[in-house]
């Protein structure tokens, strides 16, 4: 029973912190309470809902819904009622989908007081006239709070040319109920990003996971971090990753940060079929992140987008709809994406007077065997030509049309002749260069 407050959030944050304990390198999980009343930018966060039992009795005595059987039946937030209505009297407080009759809608109303049940179309409609008794057995506390968990795993390196780390944040929300892919599938992919990035041997930037109720918790992190705020170089807001649409990423409001070609890059490696589409102030958090105000380096990844798919907040969003084979893609290519952004770097060729001669240091042999030769060979002039210390791995491939790991490697192989050194960090800013 999650919402934007509650036990349900404590719950459900517990069962990540369980997750995160099982054998592996020991990763940090500090949940958060943020009182009730607090001013956060423009809002406050709300009173904290709790629900002991919600239900509907119809007129011959059964339940004809009921937040036991599932946790949509309730509307999110709803204020505590013991009354009984005619079901005329009822109906405005009821809602279903007339177009999928069989599904069960996902409704809230956090900020204007109001309560009501959630049906199935064709359940509604069998509703025989008579006397409802209406039960909602809920509580809105002043004194309450709002629930989020934080995993912070600190970089293990400065930055070449000095100075302190950046932070690569990443969020998902928590405040959805009973629905797999909206966002059961985001918090399970950030756990599990959590533990990865924790056994890596290392980091250039610090890793911030974000488990966060839409829209308000970010709103609140945004509010109580302004120290943390300027860290941020890269970040990815993840919902929705999986059903069964191609992986889609919507990029920043900058257009261009390095996320936005750290993400175009990996869905190009994986040659499916994938979407990229430009920002837009209607979505998840990155609606936080990207308003004007901080204008930051986040994108969103996920699958189908919001309302492009007809299971999307409804009770047929459920565990048959997401599958093992698209949570571990879209695992994989946010891993990737990740991956780019810690190797996204300026590099300068030590020989850059005419072409050095590349047989003579064994380089030609080196590549043969592992790839594409000729895509190798075309990797390693173009990264010597245009490792002048002013184009970053990105700038390369972009401009050579290339895949970044070929110019990965051909950075490795070249490096390792002495024919590159890392010049600073110049590229690992989120894309002011
Ligand atoms: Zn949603």
């Amino acid at each position: 029973m999650r919402s934007i407050t509650g036990d349900g959030v404590r719950t459900a944050l517990s069962i990540v912190r369980k997750a995160l304990e099982e054998p592996g390198p020991a990763v940090p999980f500090e949940v958060r309470e943020v009182p009730s009343g607090t001013p956060v930018l423009d809002w406050t966060v709300p009173r904290e809902w709790n629900v002991r039992a919600a239900y509907l009795v119809g007129p011959g005595g059964s339940r004809v819904a009921d937040v036991a059987d599932n946790a949509l039946h309730l509307l999110g937030y709803s204020v505590p009622v013991r009354t009984r209505l005619t079901l005329d009297e009822l109906r405005p407080h009821l809602f279903s989908m007339p177009d999928r009759p069989d599904w069960i809608p996902y409704r809230t109303s956090y900020w204007n007081e109001n309560w009501g049940f959630c049906l199935a179309d064709n359940a509604l409609r069998a509703l025989p006239d008579g006397e409802y008794e209406v039960v909602i057995d809920t509580t809105l506390d002043d004194n309450g709070s709002l629930t989020y968990a934080e995993v912070v795993l600190p970089a293990t390196e400065q930055p070449p040319g000095g100075g302190e780390p950046g932070e690569f944040l990443i969020t998902t929300h928590t405040c959805h109920p009973a629905m797999a892919n909206d966002n059961g599938s985001g918090i399970a992919v950030a756990t599990e990003l959590a533990r990865h990035l924790a056994a890596l041997p290392r980091r250039r930037f610090t890793y911030r996971i974000l488990f966060i109720p839409g829209t308000i918790g970010s709103i609140t992190w945004l509010a109580g971090n302004p120290d943390v705020i300027p860290r941020i170089r890269h970040g990815l807001v993840l919902t929705g990753l999986g059903d069964p649409s191609e992986p889609t990423y919507k990029r920043s409001r900058r257009g261009n940060a390095t996320i936005d070609r750290a993400a175009a890059a990996a869905l190009a490696e994986t040659g499916e079929p994938h979407r990229i589409v430009d920002f837009s102030p209607y979505g998840y958090d990155e609606r936080q992140f990207c308003s004007p105000g901080f204008d930051l380096p986040v994108g969103r990844f996920g699958r189908g987008q919001h309302g492009e798919y007809p299971q999307y907040h409804t009770s047929a969003d459920d565990l048959s709809f997401v599958t093992p084979e698209s949570l571990a893609g879209s695992f994989a290519i946010v891993r990737r994406i990740l991956e780019i952004c810690e190797r996204e770097s300026v590099w300068r060729n030590t020989s850059p007077y005419g072409e050095p001669q590349l047989g003579r240091r064994g380089l030609y042999r080196a590549i043969g065997a592992t790839m594409n030769r000729q895509a190798a060979e075309m990797a390693l002039l173009w990264v010597l030509n245009l490792a002048d210390g002013r184009h970053s791995l990105l700038d390369i491939a972009e401009r050579a049309a290339l895949p970044f790991a070929s110019v990965e490697a051909a950075v490795d192989a070249l490096a390792g002749v002495g024919l590159l050194v890392e010049e600073s960090a110049g590229a690992r800013n989120g894309g002011q260069a």
